[in-house]
């Protein structure tokens, strides 16, 4: 029976991304992970953008940021751009709001000052390694007495401010890595503002989060040592928890930590390199999360969010595979219609000089016919224009036949069908489907061949290859694409046939 003496909290999540590079699998699967949790619960789902690093921080990393999210169908109902009443939701507007709860902490004796500079620091932290003690504050700003302090501060001297850690232990029980509990002397006083008054990702993070009254933290395992700090700052400011789940890495196929090492890890990579959003979604979602029915492998974002719950996720490593990404990429392009592949591609066609950049619709509308021809051959729509080679002219730096082709035209029987199919074509008016047909009945009469002999005779002849896609949607390919203004001229028939023909 429900538990009726409980209310229903809602679910607050919030993603908070540091804008300082481009949004990689790891940060974009903790996006997805918030989002299906909000989706699922009917709950909200945050952006806030964490730029306290002023140096490393760029406005462009923010835009691109929020572009990818978009891009990936990951809407979110309060934050940066779309506001809200917890704004401002950039950290770095924030700035009198973690200075007010800075002041209350050092005012109720929670927090204090600490004058000593880099170098003493470095001296006592080299001090404790050379002992193999793990470096940590000596705590000797501490106990200074408050006169003390602030007659320091008030003559100029720089201070940071430190959060003073209870003695005993810290815990919480994560959500998917269980119980964690630690003693807190492993944890140095926290820094909450630096000596120039700025103040630290714990800090904000923990203010945030506060205010913008988030129920569960989700992110990456990076973080899981951050939480016993951050849980130390809620309860000196007396706040309830919020619940943490934290995601576990995700690792390259050779069991190392997923980096540029391994190829593509950016959105934005995948996404130049023609990856379908639902596709990388899809993918990303069950990394490290898996749907109760075993197998069951191709969903979408909505299916996804119905089923979606924090207790799936898995603890161990997630690894990263391109093989099957490009697997579910290779389903969602068989998947898509002509024409939304067609609008995704046209770019990379433009960018390979195949069509112009200002294609009328004549040419649109003949790409998306080459494009429904070749789409099952790619795993990615950037490998398209490779494809349309099949298309275009044959290759002047490619051998004009491959080994196949070669092989049937050496033949007696393949050369004298691919002679009387030019001398047809060279005395006919064009080619359309019928008369191919026609054509094929008259070579087949004339040379008495048939089944593979002939047609893989006149494929070879045309095409320069020993199979490919369908010959009859070819040739109208061809012949249209001869007629079209395209940058890469496309060969007639004929002039296809005596390209290759004489090429051997
Ligand atoms: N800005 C932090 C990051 O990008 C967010 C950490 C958190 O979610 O608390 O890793």
């Amino acid at each position: 029976m429900k538990d009726t003496t409980k209310p229903e909290t809602a679910v607050r999540v919030r993603f908070a991304p540091s804008p300082t590079g481009f949004l990689h699998v790891g940060n974009v699967r903790t996006a997805l992970f918030n989002w299906l949790f909000a989706r699922h619960n009917r709950g909200t789902f945050l952006l806030r953008i964490e730029d306290t690093d002023a140096e490393r921080s760029e406005l462009r990393f923010e835009r691109q940021l929020l572009e990818d999210l978009r891009w990936l169908g990951l809407d979110w109902n309060e934050g940066i751009e779309t506001g809200g009443d917890c704004g401002p939701y950039r950290q770095s507007e924030r700035y009198t709001v973690y200075q007010e709860f800075a002041g209350r902490l050092l005012d109720e004796g929670r927090a204090f000052p600490c004058f000593c500079t880099e170098e003493e620091l470095d001296a006592v932290r080299r001090a404790q390694l050379e002992r193999n003690e793990t470096p940590r504050y000596s705590g000797k700003c501490r106990n200074l007495s408050r006169q003390e302090a602030a007659a320091r501060r008030e003559s100029g001297e720089p201070s940071t401010l430190r959060l003073r850690v209870r003695p005993g232990t810290v815990g919480f029980t994560d959500l998917v890595f269980g119980r964690v509990d630690i003693e807190t002397a492993q944890i140095s006083d926290p820094i909450l503002l630096r000596s120039d008054g700025s103040p630290t990702y714990n800090f904000c993070c923990v203010v945030d989060d506060l205010l913008m009254k988030i129920s569960h933290v989700i992110r990456g395992e990076g973080h899981l040592s951050n939480a016993h700090r951050q849980i130390l700052i809620y309860e000196a400011l007396g706040a309830a928890l919020p619940q943490f789940a934290h995601l576990s890495t995700i690792l390259g196929p050779d069991g190392q930590k997923l980096s540029k090492r391994h190829g593509a890890t950016s959105v934005r990579e995948f996404r130049v390199q023609g990856y379908l959003p639902e596709a990388l979604g899809n993918y990303l979602a069950l990394l490290g999360w898996s749907p109760s029915e075993d197998g069951k492998e191709l969903m979408s974002l909505d299916e996804i969010a119905a089923e979606f719950n924090l207790t799936r996720i898995q603890k161990s490593p997630a690894t990263f595979d391109c093989r099957k990404l490009d697997w579910m990429n290779r389903n969602y392009i068989n998947r898509a219609g002509d024409g939304v592949l067609a609008d995704l591609s046209r770019d990379f066609f433009v960018q390979a000089g195949l069509i112009p950049p200002d294609a009328d619709s004549r040419i649109l509308d003949w790409l998306r016919r080459v494009i429904a021809l070749i789409k099952t051959r790619v795993d990615h729509l950037d490998q398209l224009p490779a494809e349309a080679a099949v298309v275009y002219g044959p290759d002047p730096d490619a051998p004009p036949l491959d080994e196949e082709a070669a092989q049937i035209l050496g033949t007696p029987e393949g050369k004298a069908v691919a002679a009387e199919f030019v001398r047809l074509v060279d005395a006919g008016p064009g080619m359309t489907p019928e008369s191919y047909r026609e054509m094929v009945s008259k070579v087949k009469e004339a040379t008495r061949q048939k089944g593979r002999t002939l047609f893989h005779s006149i494929r070879a002849a045309l095409t320069g290859r020993g199979s490919g896609p369908d010959l009859e949607t070819l040739i109208s390919l061809y012949e249209e694409g001869s007629r079209l203004p395209l940058p890469r001229k496309v060969l007639s028939c004929r002039q296809r046939l005596h390209a290759v023909l004489d090429r051997i």
